[in-house]
């Protein structure tokens, strides 16, 4: 999987359009404290689809990642990221050289937008494209300064969860409590047809 570019407007402190390119191996950003760094991280797992305002270290509001103004500049009502991957070894199950993942969200508007290659799609299709590939929102392709300290102090259950999600177990475990929950929901089901037949014998 290759990453070749970030484009940011309006998210966090990327008030205007901003493109991050990446075209070797290895890529480090610096910077000084407080300059966006860790809000590039925050943007890739944003566009993944992560729900938790928290974990993206804002308030109470997803409309925190929204620019919020400065000094030197007003607020804007829209943030948009999008992610732009090589495509074309097929690391995506999908036909495109180029897979371009795209998340919005306007200041008006407590729902986000999604977009696969320029296409509005819902929230699960980005989920489903991305679950195989390893670089789920849950997964670990993306380790943040406060992952670290938490690998370390964690439980040996927490420890084992973080093991079954690198092993690929994770997926299975979560796919089997999708289709147990739909076998819940099919027995009830059954068992109410049941009660109505005996009601009209
Ligand atoms: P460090 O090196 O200290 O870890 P960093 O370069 O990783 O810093 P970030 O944490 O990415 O910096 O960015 C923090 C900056 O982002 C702060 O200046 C904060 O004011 C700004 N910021 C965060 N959310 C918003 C927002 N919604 N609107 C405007 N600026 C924001």
């Amino acid at each position: 999987m290759f990453l070749k570019r970030i484009e940011l407007q309006g998210f966090k402190s990327f008030a205007d359009k901003s493109i991050i390119t990446f075209d070797s191996d290895v890529t480090g950003i610096v910077g000084p404290n407080g300059c966006g760094k860790s809000n590039i991280n925050d943007a890739i797992r944003w566009v993944l689809g992560e729900q938790s305002v928290k974990s993206l270290r804002g308030g109470n509001s997803m409309s925190d990642i929204i620019f919020s103004g400065s000094a030197q500049r007003k607020a804007v009502n829209l943030a948009e990221v999008t992610l732009v991957f090589d495509n074309t070894k097929r690391f995506f199950d999908i036909a495109y050289d180029e897979v371009e993942i795209t998340r919005r969200l306007r200041r008006q508007n407590s729902e986000a937008e999604y977009l696969i290659n320029k296409t509005p799609c819902r929230l699960k299709d980005i989920t489903d494209l991305v679950m195989d590939t390893g670089l789920g929102r849950d997964s670990l392709s993306i380790i943040t300064q406060g992952n670290i300290s938490s690998f370390a102090e964690a439980k040996p259950e927490e420890r084992r969860a973080l093991f079954e999600e690198a092993a690929g177990v994770a997926k299975y475990k979560k796919r089997k409590n999708v289709s147990l929950h739909k076998l819940k929901n099919t027995q009830d089901n059954l068992a109410r047809l049941e009660d109505i037949i005996l009601e009209l014998e």
